[in-house]
């Protein structure tokens, strides 16, 4: 049996190969790559990132590395940021190398000196220039106080050796410190660190020349080297090469991919980046220097890693947000399970809109990420008989759950396939990603044998014996979800005003004119659908739930994406973009109008870090954002609306209702009049009648402010405690 599993056909041979370093092995190609999760600074939070750490190390992934720690004080992002420059730091940090040593894993520390990034009045950079994403204004370091930082960098690296640490990452790049001081439109200095290139650079090649003299040969000291700055007057592409083979001279062992400085007005990591963007720019990096080079941004299936090793576009893959999605990633594409991947969707929901709105960190696909100790999987000790009716993400997020703990679970769904509203979230270009959590959802609904029933719109009967008149389940769960809120103005029922799901099913229907009321998430997906030139929907028979073919669906859009955001892949110009964007702007084909009542900002309400994206792409296809929008009636003319007392006519061909939801329940209501059942009042499960609980999640239990993210965790916690 065991020779035979050793034969078995690798689905990804070169993601498997060993990495030599000379002193050490990183026993595959795959890196998880940085991310601050807040629990650096949480309570118990080193304990709780050494269970996050071992996890994803006994989950097989090659070298791991840290969220980032400062070097000292300035250098941290904000004041109560994590940072390791002393004895006392330092040992906390031994929970989790100890951890991830027990689980065969490496793990590297990352080192991170925000400069004019941080949130904090200690700032300090090459010149006191303030950043336009902060408020704070940095202090320039006199000439001698920069060497001083760099003592501070071969420090940490060397309090990271002490602590247990396989290495360091030195974080070059997304405009942190040592960016400040490479580029000249942050570097104004006239001194030793400033003017030449070669003086911008000194820094981090003095950093790493130190840090290898500390710590040693054998110690694994990875750069991130910001391969595109993506901001006017960034490095070129020969600056580029340079730093990376003088990089390569003072000592480093690996060199990473960094793209794109944090104040750049280009997505970089959001769903709508093409898979594996900007793999092309590691790429050209390859055979300049001889050290290994890690691609990133975007590669979130081992197919993809797969694709750009045995390509030679890169020695290494990193992947961040992937390991929050599915700790297991590494070993399910070792066993050629990548089926059972719970793939990462770029959505930034539930981790980077986290960080930034100060909650920790965890992940809309899997609400257990990052609070590993809370979760309870364990086999139920009381297994029971559930009924779930509604397999959109509610529905199947609890059912895959308590299936896992044991429990015997029959999954209803009126519709013809599961997923319920992410059967057409996926139709809008740049949530293509969805139909991975369709397909991982699918895989595991039949490896854990859940017993779905499609095509079946349950009422309470259905969930009664006919003959002893007794409840067939143990318990119910209604995720029944939402239905369309429908607005109340004279013309409504216009055969010319459409849902917004058949907008999407078929965007052929609308004309060259439209408005689209109410400016939510989904308003905003449709105003982009309907403004967008080549759509997956296109290309895919409707209403299935098969994921498109994974190396066409990475091409796919990709070059409208550049095209649209002035990326310049031939990197002739400086920070890798075109010099005048306005002339690649191709406003749509259509005229939209996006509509709100409210007198806030359009688009205020959209996540923390992708808002931006959304209304940015919008107004570059030309769309027109009205708030303060009073609704009178749709005729003949048009839509008829007032704004600030004026009364005006848009001239449409169409409306597009997207009002928002309201819950659906009229099954709720029928076990609700029945004396079978009974809500659960909370999780509280002591039943004290004989009467069949009843539990309500997803948007049938509160459709304002629903998201995927909501529904998936309300149904994880219930499945943990039913
Ligand atoms: P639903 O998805 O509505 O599923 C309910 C299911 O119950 C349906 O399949 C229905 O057929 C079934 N059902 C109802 N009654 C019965 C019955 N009596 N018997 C049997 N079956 C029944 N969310 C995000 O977080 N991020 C996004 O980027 C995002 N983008 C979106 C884009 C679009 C265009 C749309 C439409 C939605 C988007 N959403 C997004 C929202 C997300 O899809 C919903 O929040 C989520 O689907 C709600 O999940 P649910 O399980 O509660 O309900
Ligand atoms: P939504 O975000 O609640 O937006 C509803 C819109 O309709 C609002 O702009 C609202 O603005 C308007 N509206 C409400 N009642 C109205 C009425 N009676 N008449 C006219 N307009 C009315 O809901 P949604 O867009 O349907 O999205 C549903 C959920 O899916 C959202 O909560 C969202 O979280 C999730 N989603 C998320 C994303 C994402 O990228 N994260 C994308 C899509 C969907 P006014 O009241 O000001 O008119
Ligand atoms: Fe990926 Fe979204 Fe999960 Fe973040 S929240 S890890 S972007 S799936």
């Amino acid at each position: 049996m065991q020779n035979q599993q050793h034969h078995v056909h690798q689905k990804y041979p070169d993601i498997f190969k060993p990495l030599d370093l000379g002193f050490t092995t990183i026993k595959n190609r795959i890196l998880m790559g940085s991310m601050h999760t807040g629990l650096e600074e949480a309570p118990q939070g080193f304990e709780k990132m050494a269970a996050y750490f071992a996890l994803r190390a006994k989950g097989g992934v090659g070298l791991i590395v840290t969220g980032g720690f400062s070097p000292n004080l300035e250098g941290c992002g904000a004041e109560a940021l994590s940072k390791l420059t002393s004895f006392e730091e330092m040992g906390q940090h031994k929970i989790i190398t100890d951890a991830v040593h027990k689980n065969d894993g490496k793990i590297a520390l990352q080192i991170l000196h925000t400069g004019r990034y941080g949130f904090h009045n200690k700032i300090v950079s090459a010149s006191p220039i303030q950043a336009p994403i902060n408020f704070f204004t940095p202090r320039e370091l006199a000439e001698d106080e920069v060497w001083k930082q760099i003592d501070d960098f071969v420090n940490c690296a060397s309090l990271a050796k002490d602590a247990g640490y396989d290495g360091v990452e030195i974080m070059g790049s997304e405009g942190y410190f040592i960016n400040q001081f490479i580029a000249k439109a942050t570097n104004h200095r006239t001194d030793m660190w400033g003017g030449s290139y070669s003086n911008r650079i000194r820094l981090p090649i003095e950093i790493v020349k130190k840090v290898r003299e500390r710590t040693g040969k054998d110690f694994i000291i990875i750069y991130r080297l910001s391969m595109v700055d993506l901001v006017k007057d960034g490095s070129s592409w020969d600056e580029v090469v340079e730093l990376a083979q003088k990089i390569e001279e003072a000592g480093v062992s690996i060199i990473n991919t960094g793209i794109g400085w944090h104040e750049a007005r280009v997505p970089t990591i959001a769903g709508m980046v093409p898979r594996a963007a900007f793999t092309w720019v590691t790429s050209r990096l390859m055979g300049k220097v001889k050290v290994p080079l890690i691609t990133s941004n975007r590669i979130n299936m081992p197919e993809v890693a797969q694709k750009i090793l045995e390509s030679g576009q890169a020695d290494m893959v990193s992947m961040a947000r992937p390991f929050l999605a599915d700790p297991l990633f590494v070993q399910k594409a070792q066993e050629n399970r990548s089926n059972e991947i719970n793939t990462c969707i770029g959505c930034n929901q539930a981790c980077l809109d986290h960080i930034f709105e100060g909650k920790s960190c965890t992940c809309l696909v899997n609400p257990t990420a990052c609070r590993e100790t809370e979760f309870d999987l364990t086999p139920s000790s009381n297994p029971k008989k559930i009924a779930v009716v509604g397999a959109g993400p509610a529905g199947l997020s609890f059912s895959v759950y308590a299936a896992q703990k044991g429990h015997q679970i029959t999954l209803f769904d009126a519709a013809p396939d599961i997923g319920g509203l992410l059967n057409i979230a996926v139709k809008i270009p740049g949530k293509e990603e969805f139909y991975e959590t369709l397909r991982y959802f699918k895989t595991e609904l039949d490896i854990l044998k859940v017993k779905v029933v499609l095509n079946k719109r349950v009422s309470v009967e259905d969930l009664i014996d006919k003959t002893s008149l007794k409840s067939l389940f143990d318990e119910v769960v209604i995720a029944t979800g939402v239905v369309p809120r429908l607005p109340n103005f004279s013309g409504v029922d216009n055969p010319k005003v459409i849902s917004y799901s058949d907008a999407i099913n078929n965007s052929n229907i609308i004309g060259k004119s439209v408005a689209i009321v109410g400016a939510g998430g989904i308003g905003f997906d449709v105003a982009a659908l309907l403004t967008h030139e080549q759509t997956l929907a296109d290309k895919i028979e409707p209403q299935t739930s098969q994921p498109p073919d994974r190396d066409n669906f990475s091409n796919l859009d990709r070059e409208i994406y550049l095209n649209e955001w002035g990326i310049d892949d031939k990197y002739t110009n400086r920070g890798c973009l075109k010099p005048d964007l306005k002339e690649d702007i191709k406003v749509s084909h259509r005229t939209v109008y996006l509509l709100q009542r409210k007198s806030a900002k359009v688009g205020a309400g959209l996540g923390k870090t992708t808002g931006w994206i959304h209304r940015s792409l919008l107004k570059k296809r030309g769309v027109i954002m009205l708030n303060g929008v009073n609704y009178e009636k749709f005729d003949e003319q048009g839509l008829h609306i007032i704004r600030e007392n004026n009364p005006e006519v848009l001239k449409v061909d169409n409306v597009v209702i997207c009002a928002g939801q309201e819950s659906l329940l009229t099954l709720a209501n029928e076990l609700q009049a029945s004396p079978l059942f009974k809500e659960s009042e909370d999780l509280d499960m002591r039943v004290t009648d004989k009467k069949i609980r009843y539990h309500i999640i997803g948007g049938a239990y509160k459709a304002g402010e629903l998201d995927a993210k909501r529904a998936i965790e309300q149904g994880a916690r219930l499945a943990c405690v039913i």
